[in-house]
């Protein structure tokens, strides 16, 4: 006898409202207009999805999203904002808190604490797999990469961690480049430069790709990160491509300043990274707060890459959360949820809240080269977020009286209004 409740196993849930990006692509759902549709859903003793049909019975208390993925994090600098005050909250007043807050803080208890808690606020948000930098410069390889590796076992089963090296592309030259190669191989991590535009970048990203190329591993780049130029390391990276092949996967990742670019010329390069089949993550909550910030005045440019274009040229997007309350970004709590909120609000996304959710789930989960498991259907686990509301705009909102956050069909994290 299954129960109407989500708390205990099994359960079935009446007219459910689900997003489009989260149900199978074939199947007779009628989509409202924001893409949700109303399900019938039994969920059995082994936690799986025994049933998936479309409810005749109108809307009924829940609204659920799919297992969600964070493709772009920096756990290793998480939750240090008020120790390491960056009194500018610029770019470069970062810079200097992060030399001061590692010389003085930084060892394997404090950064297995503070990494630890961030994967255990991105798993209470329903989060399946993270993707984190970690900083990678000559000096700084220990204590991160040694938690990483402990985090993976402890973690293993409930979370999927993805890691990459981060450090200033010209630190990729020399012994360091191979050092790092072989550690991204041993690891399952990727290398992750942070391209500037300078006289190096293109000696950077011919480097970048050899690496790649040598160890046998994805690039996942900090590129364009600024207001100043125009997708100049994007334009390096797609005239590398054109010219030279790479066997791996490249992403890019903020993109910022491609929105500073005219509209035909977006258009133009969208088009030519999508023939590339580049990747990209926009980071929108780090931009809002970084981008343009070196200015004294209100900024009239938002920082974000111009999603919308890229994903009209066949470009696959995703949305990451960026740091979390450290010293670049004071906001963050690895909820991919608030972040698809952010992105659609500073974005004007062009799709509806149902498909755009994609970005948050199927979209990085392919990024991530992951099995797709964001997509809900029999026999699979009951992995996903449930909210007590009336509205799907709402429970993104703040209003729902419950979240659930579900996994193998039992409530791992619940947060609720005690009214
Ligand atoms: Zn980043």
């Amino acid at each position: 006898m299954s129960s109407c409740s989500p708390r205990e196993l099994p359960f079935r849930l009446e007219a459910v409202r689900l997003p489009r990006a989260a149900l199978p692509q074939s199947g007779d759902f009628a989509f409202d207009s924001d893409a949700f549709a109303a399900v019938d859903m039994a969920v059995d003793e082994h936690g799986m999805i025994a049933s998936l049909r479309p409810s005749a019975s109108g809307a009924g208390e829940w609204i659920g999203y799919p297992s969600l993925i964070e493709p772009h994090t920096h756990i290793d600098k998480a939750f240090t904002r008020a120790r390491a005050y960056n009194p500018s909250q610029s770019f470069e007043g970062a810079r200097e808190a992060i030399e001061r807050d590692r010389a003085t803080h930084f060892t394997f208890a404090d950064a297995h604490l503070r990494m630890y808690r961030a994967l255990s606020l991105a798993y209470s948000h329903g989060v399946v797999a993270v993707r984190t930098h970690i900083d990678s410069q000559p000096d700084r390889l220990e204590p991160c990469w040694k938690v990483y590796e402990q985090l993976r076992r402890e973690w293993a089963g409930r979370l999927h961690l993805q890691a990459v090296v981060s450090l200033g592309s010209a630190k990729l030259q020399g012994e360091h480049g191979e050092l790092l190669g072989r550690l991204a191989a041993d690891h399952g991590a990727l290398i992750g430069p942070v391209f500037y535009f300078d006289e190096q970048l293109e000696a950077n990203v011919e480097r970048a790709f050899e690496l790649g190329e040598r160890y046998g591993v994805d690039l996942d780049v900090h590129v364009d990160e600024n207001n100043r130029g125009h997708a100049n390391g994007m334009k390096a990276i797609l005239a590398h491509l054109e010219r030279k092949p790479f066997r791996g996967r490249m992403n890019l990742s903020h993109l910022c300043n491609l929105s500073r670019c005219p509209p035909e010329e977006i258009d133009a390069l969208a088009a030519r990274a999508a023939a590339l089949d580049l990747t990209v993550i926009s980071l929108p909550v780090a931009n809002l707060h970084l981008q343009e910030r070196d200015a004294l005045h209100t900024p009239q440019w938002r920082g974000i890459t111009a999603i919308n274009a890229l994903r009209q040229a066949g470009v696959s997007v995703a949305l990451g959360g960026d740091n979390s309350q450290d010293m670049f970004v004071p906001w963050g709590a690895l909820d991919p949820l608030v972040v698809l909120r952010e992105a659609m609000l500073a974005a004007h996304i062009a799709a509806p809240l149902g498909e755009a959710v994609a970005m948050v789930s199927s979209a990085p989960a392919n990024i991530l080269r992951l099995h797709d498991t964001t997509r809900l259907h029999v026999g699979q686990l009951a992995d996903f977020t449930l909210f007590k509301s009336h509205d799907a705009y709402a429970a993104l909102s703040g209003d729902f009286v419950e979240r659930l956050t579900l996994r193998r069909g039992r409530v791992v994290a619940r947060r609720v209004w005690e009214s």
